[in-house]
C-alpha cells in the first residue's frame, strides 16, 4: 500500500516525501507544479503531474495505486497574497479539499494527514496556544485552512474518513545536505529574506514593526525545523494506522524568538554583516505566536530535534548557498 502525498513538490511536502522514502514507504505524489518544483521531486516516488481539483486526475491516481492514506500539502500559503486574492485561496484550498475528499470517499481511502497552520488561531488570547483555543483567523489563508479542517470533521462523521490536522507554527530550515529546501517565487518569509542579504541578493532586511509589546519590540515566532514537521506526518500516519481517532495537533518548539534575535543569529551563522532597516508593522501580524505542542508529544510521541534556531538557520543557509536561485540552480 502507498501513501499519496498531494503537493509533494512543495517546501514541506518534499521534506515529508524524503522522510517517508527514507523509512521505506511507497510514495505517490500528485502536484500541479504551480508553486512546487520539479527539482524537489524525490526520484523514489511515483509522480503524477495533476491538479487535486480535477476529479479525473485523482481517479487515475487512486485507480493505478493502492492508496492507504493521503498526506495533503497541496494549497496556496501566502498570507499577503490571500488578502489580495481571497477567491484564489477559497478555490484552490477549500474547493481542492472538497474534490480530494470526494475522491477519497469514492475510492474508500479512510485516512488523511492535513497540513494546517497557526494562522487558524488569529490573534491569540493566550500564550502558549493550545489546540482547543479559539480559532478566529485574521486572513483568508488561515480562514481557508480552518474551513478545510471543518470540512474534514463533518466528512469524518458522515463517511468515516479519519484525519489528523497538524497546525504548523513557523516552518524553517532545510534537509541538512542542502539538496532540498525552501524556494518560493515570491519570498515573504523572514529567514529566506534575511539570508538573501549575505547572499548578495538583497541590500537589507526590513524589520516590520518595533513597537510590539514584546521584550525588544519586534514580533516573537516559534520556528520549527521542516524535518521535525515532516517527521510529525510519519507519526500521524502511524497513529491513524493504529486506529487513532481524528484529532488536531500544534507543531512548534514552544519558544518565541524575536525578529531582532533571528537577524543576530543569522549574522553569527553566516559570519557576515546583515544590514537592517526598521519599518512599520505588517498588517495582520500578531505580536507573538508560540505553540504548546505537549499534545503532539504525548499522543503522537513527537520529539522535535532542532530546538536551536542557530541550527535551523544553519540548515537554511546550507541550502541557500548551494541554490541561490532555488531550484533553477
Ligand atoms: N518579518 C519581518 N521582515 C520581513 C519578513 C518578516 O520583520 O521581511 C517578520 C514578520 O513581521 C513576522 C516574522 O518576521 O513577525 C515572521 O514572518 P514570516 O512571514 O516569516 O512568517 P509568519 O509568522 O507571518 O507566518
Amino acid at each position: 500500500m502507498a501513501i499519496l502525498v498531494c503537493g509533494g513538490a512543495g517546501y514541506i511536502g518534499s521534506h515529508a516525501v524524503h522522510q517517508l522514502v527514507e523509512r521505506g514507504e511507497d510514495v505517490v505524489i500528485i502536484d500541479n507544479l504551480q508553486t512546487g518544483h520539479r527539482g524537489a521531486l524525490n526520484p523514489a516516488a511515483k509522480f503524477y503531474e495533476g491538479d487535486i481539483r480535477d476529479p479525473k486526475a485523482l481517479d487515475k491516481v487512486f485507480m493505478e495505486n493502492r492508496i492507504e492514506a493521503v498526506v495533503h500539502f497541496a494549497a496556496n500559503s501566502l498570507v499577503g497574497e490571500s488578502v489580495e486574492k481571497p477567491l484564489l485561496y477559497f478555490n484552490n484550498n477549500v474547493y481542492g479539499m472538497q474534490v480530494l475528499l470526494e475522491a477519497m470517499v469514492r475510492h474508500h481511502v479512510g485516512a488523511i494527514v492535513f497540513s494546517s497552520t497557526a494562522a487558524v488561531y488569529g490573534e491569540p488570547k493566550r500564550i502558549p496556544i493550545l489546540e482547543d483555543d479559539e480559532t478566529n483567523p485574521t486572513n483568508p489563508y488561515g480562514e481557508t485552512k480552518r474551513t478545510m479542517e471543518k470540512m474534514m470533521k463533518w466528512v469524518s462523521r458522515a463517511n468515516g474518513i479519519r484525519y489528523v490536522s497538524l497546525r504548523y507554527f513557523n516552518a524553517a530550515g532545510a534537509l541538512e545536505d542542502g539538496s532540498i529546501g525552501e524556494a518560493h517565487t515570491t519570498e515573504t518569509h523572514l529567514i529566506p529574506l534575511i539570508l538573501q542579504v549575505p547572499l548578495g541578493k538583497r541590500d537589507h532586511i526590513t524589520v516590520f514593526g518595533t513597537d510590539y509589546a514584546t521584550p525588544d519590540g519586534t514580533c516573537l515566532r516559534d520556528y520549527i525545523h521542516v524535518i521535525d514537521l515532516a517527521d510529525a506526518h510519519l507519526l500521524a500516519i502511524d497513529y491513524l494506522r493504529k486506529g487513532g481517532e481524528s484529532d488536531v495537533f500544534n507543531l512548534g518548539n514552544g519558544h518565541g524568538f524575536s525578529v531582532r534575535e533571528m537577524i543576530e543569529t543569522a549574522k553569527n551563522v553566516t559570519g557576515k554583516a546583515i544590514k537592517v532597516e526598521y519599518g512599520g508593522r505588517r498588517a495582520g501580524d500578531p505580536a507573538q505566536l508560540i505553540a504548546s505542542s505537549e499534545k503532539a508529544r504525548k499522543v503522537l510521541g513527537w520529539n522535535p530535534h532542532y530546538a536551536d534556531v542557530a541550527k535551523i538557520i544553519g540548515t537554511a543557509w546550507t541550502w541557500h548557498k548551494k541554490h541561490p536561485n532555488g531550484y533553477a540552480d
